[in-house]
């Protein structure tokens, strides 16, 4: 959202329904880059509100390859020096076999690839994975997953999210736990021990209900809370203070 009318407009919703901080996401170098510049825009601007960025390179445009991989190795380094503490996590990356907008091939030397620079430089992993489950264990476990792992906008059942617990990730759950449909991703969330359980809007997309279909913003990361509680017969406010905690400690953020 790098228009300055509507990121103001996204803020003050999102600070009154009591959310206090975002991390902003990269999917390719140029939006890595915006995310980072409003990042550094929000800090100066914003002294009560926390916010963060990412950099990677989304399963979708891998096939823009090791050129655009290299950028993305160069802005974490270039963030180091410039804005210590901007750039949280590598991602998102990973595999999605629903779309196929880049060739598999295309997509797991990406993905293998940024797995080793969240290594490298000690960041968080954020993973997207769709219709793509064994090869996006097969390639964590080969690779070695770095020490700390987000599954991002999760979208499997107990049985994945077992997997992705034992292997020591965090599950993000997003608007899709309020859609009828999705009723295996609200058995994952009960599931999910609290500390390892995060909330995320995915905005612009998955609008939780009763907003779907439009685009999402910040301030309705409170009603995937709210959704996520109801779900596990918790009191909002609990889910919503351990989930900040796990998203911390999922982020580093100190
Ligand atoms: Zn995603």
């Amino acid at each position: 959202m790098p228009e300055d009318v509507a990121t103001a407009d996204a803020l003050d919703e999102a600070k009154a329904a009591g959310v206090d901080g975002l991390i902003c996401i990269g999917t390719d170098p140029e939006s890595s880059r915006q995310a980072v510049d409003l990042v550094v825009a929000l800090r100066e601007r914003e002294l009560d509100f926390g916010s963060w960025a990412t950099v990677g390179l989304h399963p979708h445009d891998a096939s823009l390859g090791s050129a655009a991989l290299r950028e993305v190795d160069e802005q974490i380094m270039a963030g180091d020096r410039d804005h210590p503490g901007v750039i949280v996590a590598v991602g998102e990356c990973g595999l999605d076999y629903h779309y196929d907008y880049s060739p598999r091939d295309a997509q797991r030397l990406a993905f293998e690839a940024q797995i080793d620079l969240a290594a490298k430089h000690g960041l968080t992993l954020v993973v997207h994975t769709r219709a793509a489950w064994d090869d996006t264990f097969d390639i964590l476990r080969s690779a070695g997953s770095p020490e700390r792992v987000v599954m991002h906008c999760f979208t499997g059942g107990p049985v994945e999210a077992k997997r992705c617990l034992d292997l020591g990730a965090y599950l993000s759950f997003s608007g899709i736990v309020t859609f009828k449909g999705a009723p295996e991703v609200r058995d994952a969330a009960v599931i999910c021990p609290a500390d390892r359980l995060l909330v995320e809007t995915d905005a612009p997309f998955l609008a939780p209900v009763p907003h779907r279909g439009k685009p999402n913003r910040p301030a309705w990361v409170a009603v995937v809370g709210e959704a996520v509680a109801e779900t596990r017969g918790e009191k909002p406010a609990d889910l919503a203070a351990s989930s900040t905690e796990a998203t911390r400690a999922a982020f580093a953020l100190g």
